[in-house]
């Protein structure tokens, strides 16, 4: 795979076309008659030859197999903004805005918010992004959908999805030990996995990732972990994420990528099979 012609930096592309086509669709999405996928076809939006433009991946995976942490991690190698969809949900929903409540009921359940809020919350992030001079994005969470990926085809190209997977027994336990911290905002996990090998498949450890002394006491569960809901959320992925899988492995943008275990084991794998390995080395050296 040519990830490296990809990550070579092109001058700085303003958002304005993505970003204007969402906003339309949702100020539009507003109106019933514009919703169906017709509508979407009017819109007309110009693309940048890939050479002309910085990155423009997804990550997709059940929730908790790590898609925050990897996304967070190649955003600060690559110079590119990691937008998770989830993140923009819950800085919402502590905005105590007039769609907070809303949000709330629809998220504690485990549910998915409707495409019109998410539009609304993404185009709104990508259009201060593009004000601070952003260009490029690493998505996570989004598409969510088989509609969400069609309307994101409708007006960008996206260049590479990777589909982070991890055993299933592995990602109730991971979930349930997620921490955020309520100042900083980041992710961090005090389970300590360790699952024997059997039946021959081999076992996998994975320590917790743990804050710096100064979080640890700002550390809080997500609402929507518990249990009951992260099971929903599960099989909430399995019926209508799954399908996104084969949208785009239908389209020869899927990297299929099975993590091995915590991020010491899998870091340098995930940077090997995206030709990046020896970018991070260069980068280090250069820093
Ligand atoms: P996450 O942090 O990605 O697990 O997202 C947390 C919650 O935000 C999800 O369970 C959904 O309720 C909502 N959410 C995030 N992204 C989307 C999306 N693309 N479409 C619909 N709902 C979303």
């Amino acid at each position: 795979m040519a990830a490296l012609t990809r990550i070579s930096r092109p001058s700085s592309i303003p958002f304005s076309n993505i970003t204007k086509s969402l906003y339309f669709y949702t100020t539009s999405a507003a109106q019933p008659q514009n919703t169906n996928n017709s509508y979407l076809q009017n819109i007309k939006f110009s693309r940048k030859d890939p050479k002309d433009r910085n990155v423009q991946w997804v990550f997709l995976g059940v929730p908790g197999v790590g898609k925050g942490t990897y996304a967070s991690r190649l955003s600060t190698l690559l110079g590119v903004p990691h937008i998770a969809t989830g993140d923009l949900v819950r800085k919402e929903l502590a905005s105590s805005g007039s769609i907070s409540q809303q949000l709330a009921e629809i998220v504690n359940q485990g549910k998915l918010v409707s495409d019109e809020i998410i539009f609304n919350l993404l185009s709104k992030r990508l259009i201060a992004g593009e004000a601070k001079g952003e260009s490029g994005f690493i998505l996570d969470g989004f598409p969510r959908t088989v509609k969400q990926a069609e309307i994101l085809e409708g007006v960008t190209d996206i260049d590479l999805v990777v589909n982070l997977k991890l055993r299933e027994d592995v990602l109730v336990e991971k979930c349930l030990g997620r921490r955020i911290c309520s100042q900083c905002g980041k992710n961090y996990n005090v389970a300590s996995i360790n699952v024997k090998g059997e039946n021959g498949n081999p076992g996998m450890s994975m320590a917790p990732l743990l804050p710096p002394a100064h979080c640890m006491s700002k550390l809080i569960t997500r609402a929507d972990d518990t249990e009951e809901v992260v099971k929903e959320r599960l099989r909430i992925y399995n019926d209508k994420s799954q399908p996104v899988e084969d949208f785009y492995r239908s389209r020869g943008k899927l990297l299929e990528f099975d993590l091995p275990g915590g991020i010491p084991a899998s870091w340098p794998r995930l940077l090997e099979a995206l030709n990046l390995d020896d970018y991070e080395e260069n980068r280090s050296a250069a820093a």
